[in-house]
């Protein structure tokens, strides 16, 4: 493809996309499609010679776009938002077309300092206090983008786990580091997303499930208990990851508590807030935040709520030298005249290169400005309240955990396999998609308002499409 057909080709894609996005409501949100229905469509190798445009995308529309769940559908309510915006979209763009990468300053300087300015509105926008920036040359702390929250939690916990080892091995100078490793051990609620799990496989460290209490949410005492524990047995507590908006119930461990234990103890606390941090823009919702400062690093996904096109985590860390530590490595080839005066974000991540996230980040922190942001979130939440409301006036249906922000998780009163049933006939039927989540063996429908385009008629026709199965299954059990 030449400059003069991208132009042109480049356009009509832009009215595809919008096309889609002003029309995505009509859309069924979930395909009706069995697994390996795209191998028999599409031919077994790719062509020999070249194909024109119009060929390939017709196979779009034909093939591609029937087997898609449609995320930014406002019938979306499975998992956690996903979503994109127009600014986004353009960031995305322009980010591919320019593809630099921004692994140290000199491979791309606007790139690297683009990500700091970012990430520093980011953190003040959520209230994050100033030693999560990094507004001065030599700040310890900083924001940084990271590709999901599950690396945010795997580079939180490697970096702890350095600074463990060092410790150690001061105390213990003739014992190897692999030894010593067998010592360390780390925690999280039994609520905490199974991405941390992995973090503790990766990292080759125990990892301890506190009992949450009957909100979900990880206490102190529990922790400050199973530490105790642990340091009987000669065990060194060295990370904690405490969640704030837990994936099955959006439930919030108790930060300040948590914080204190691990102050206490020496050992690296950090927030995986995935979902909720979005929330944070919204003062109203800072109180979930009380303790914040006792945690070493903080993550959330833009590309949950934000607006945010995947991928793109907000991490923050109080001293970065910590992760230096763990990911620093030094060929010659990677070196420039300004090494070590300006942030070499390679030091800060697992991979070596990394994409110009920050671009659509700062369009969309622009474009729409904390007020638009703030209204967004607000009224997510608002229509989660609605349909929350719905459930509530209706005899048959129950909410067995309190909702917070945008997610409702509610059931069918009775056997779990009627709200089984309920789901799968939903999920079958393609006009609404959710996931399920079990609290303690109750089995509950996730409904979380996703999309930015989702009205109170939507919700309603949500509601009616709920109803309508709901009352066709229990005529099938109870006639
Ligand atoms: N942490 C929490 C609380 C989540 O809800 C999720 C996903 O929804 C994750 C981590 C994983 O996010 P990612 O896909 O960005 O790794």
């Amino acid at each position: 493809m030449e400059h003069t057909e991208f132009r042109v080709k480049a356009k009509e894609m832009v009215d595809y996309i919008a096309d889609y996005l002003e029309n995505i409501r009509d859309r069924r949100v979930y395909p009706s499609v069995q697994p390996g229905y795209l191998h028999k469509l599409l031919p077994k190798e790719a062509p020999q010679t070249p194909e024109k445009w119009d060929e390939i995308f017709k196979d779009v529309d034909e093939h591609i776009m029937p087997g898609l769940v449609h995320w930014q559908s406002p019938h979306m309510h499975a998992y956690f938002p996903a979503l994109t915006s127009y600014p986004s979209i353009m960031g995305e763009m322009l980010s591919s077309a320019l593809n630099v990468l921004c692994f140290t300053w000199a491979s791309s300087p606007a790139g690297t300092e683009l990500e700091t300015i970012a990430m520093n509105w980011l953190g003040k926008l959520l209230g994050l206090p100033d030693c999560f920036l990094n507004e001065k040359n030599d700040s310890p702390g900083g924001g940084v983008i990271q590709t999901t929250a599950s690396e945010a939690t795997l580079v939180s916990l490697l970096a702890a786990r350095t600074r463990a080892l060092m410790e150690l091995s001061k105390l213990n100078p003739e014992v190897q580091s692999a030894e010593l490793l067998g010592h360390l051990i780390c925690y999280c609620s039994d609520q905490a997303h199974s991405s941390v799990e992995k973090a503790g496989l990766i990292g080759l460290v125990r990892m301890r499930y506190i009992e949450s209490d009957e909100h979900q949410s990880m206490r102190g005492d529990q922790l400050e208990k199973a530490i105790a524990s642990d340091k009987e047995k000669g065990l060194v507590p060295f990370w904690v990851c405490a969640t704030l908006g837990t994936t099955g119930s959006v439930a919030f461990d108790n930060l300040r508590e948590i914080g204190q234990v691990c102050e206490k103890h020496g050992a690296w606390l950090h927030v995986d807030a995935a979902y909720a941090g979005s929330a944070f823009t919204c003062p109203e919702y800072r109180h979930w935040l009380d303790g914040v400062e006792l945690a070493d690093s903080f993550a959330f996904n833009p590309s949950k709520w934000l607006m945010v096109n995947f991928d793109c985590t907000a991490m923050w860390v109080k001293d970065s030298t910590a992760l230096h530590r763990t990911f620093n490595v030094n060929p010659i080839y990677l070196r420039h005249e300004n090494s070590g005066k300006a942030i070499d974000y390679m030091h800060w991540q697992i991979p070596l290169s990394r994409r110009f996230r920050a671009l659509k980040l700062w369009f969309v922190l622009r474009n729409y400005g904390v007020s638009g942001i703030q209204k967004h979130i607000r009224e997510g939440v608002r229509l989660a309240q609605k349909f929350e409301a719905l459930v509530l006036a209706d005899q048959r249906f129950e909410i067995p955990q309190p909702r917070n922000l945008g997610m409702v998780a509610f059931r069918l009163k009775g056997d779990n396999a009627l709200t089984e049933r309920l789901l799968k006939r939903l999920n079958a039927r393609g006009y609404m998609h959710a996931v399920p989540a079990c609290f303690k063996g109750i089995y509950v429908i996730r409904f979380t308002v996703t999309s930015s385009r989702t009205t109170n008629q939507d919700i309603l026709d949500d509601w009616n499409e709920i109803k309508t199965v709901a009352k066709e299954i229990l005529m099938d059990v109870f006639g």
